[in-house]
Parts: C-alpha cells; structure tokens; sequence
C-alpha cells in the first residue's frame, strides 16, 4: 500500500488538531486510565502520565497536547524512577513533533512523513 506523504501528513495534522479541540472538552471530565486512574485533566495539570498504559489511554491527547504541557508545566514535582526513561523518549518525540510541524510548514512533506515514521517507532518503545 502507498500512500502520498502530502495527503497524509496534512490531512492528519488538522484532523487531530479538530478532534483534541473537541474533546478536550467532552473527554476532559471522564476520560481516565482504568490502570491508575490518571485523568486527562490530572495529565493537563502536571504534564506527565501515570503510568504506561496511559500512554494508551490518552495517547491522542499526548500526540498533540505534549506541546502544550512543555510549555505549561515548568512546575512539575516528583517523578516516578520509572517514568525517567518514558519521559526521555517522550521529549524525543516531542522534539520530533516540533521537526514535523518545521517540515510541514516548509511544505516538506517527505520529510515530514519520515520524522512521523520515527515517532510512531518511539511510541512503540513506551
Ligand atoms: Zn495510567
């Protein structure tokens, strides 16, 4: 299957960027982990996840919010051991995220479609 890089990669974008706007609001009171009961707003506050399979619960949130969280959550308190090494390739993504948005902006979308191939391939390692 083949897909072209330019339809995918900005088609992609904008729809998540509709659908977080959405349900940011809709999901913000009752979507959370069933593991450890993080809530998406919970994730808003502090910028990290609970545990792993939250990654898997809120991982569209965190596809396009983790931006946000940077930014927003300089105050962050004490972090799980466990999470050090998540958060590692979590800030890799992040930085990926930002080379994507570089990449879409230069209407590079080659290259943009190899940055999502790498960050689909970290998501895999949390
Ligand atoms: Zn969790």
């Amino acid at each position: 299957m083949f897909y072209s890089p330019f339809e995918n990669a900005t088609n992609e974008l904008s729809k998540i960027k509709e659908e977080i706007a959405e349900e940011n609001l809709i999901f913000s009171e009752e979507l959370a982990c069933p593991n450890c009961k993080t809530r998406l707003s919970d994730l808003l506050e502090t910028g990290y996840v609970g545990c792993a399979k939250c990654y898997e619960v809120f991982s569209k949130e965190l596809a396009d919010m983790i931006y946000d969280f940077h930014k927003s959550a300089k105050h962050v308190g004490k972090r799980p051991e466990k999470l050090v090494s998540k958060a590692k390739i979590q800030k890799e993504i992040e930085q990926l995220e930002e080379q994507k948005r570089d990449a879409l902006e230069r209407e590079d979308f080659l290259l943009a479609q190899s940055i999502k191939e790498k960050i689909s391939q970290l998501r895999g390692e949390l």
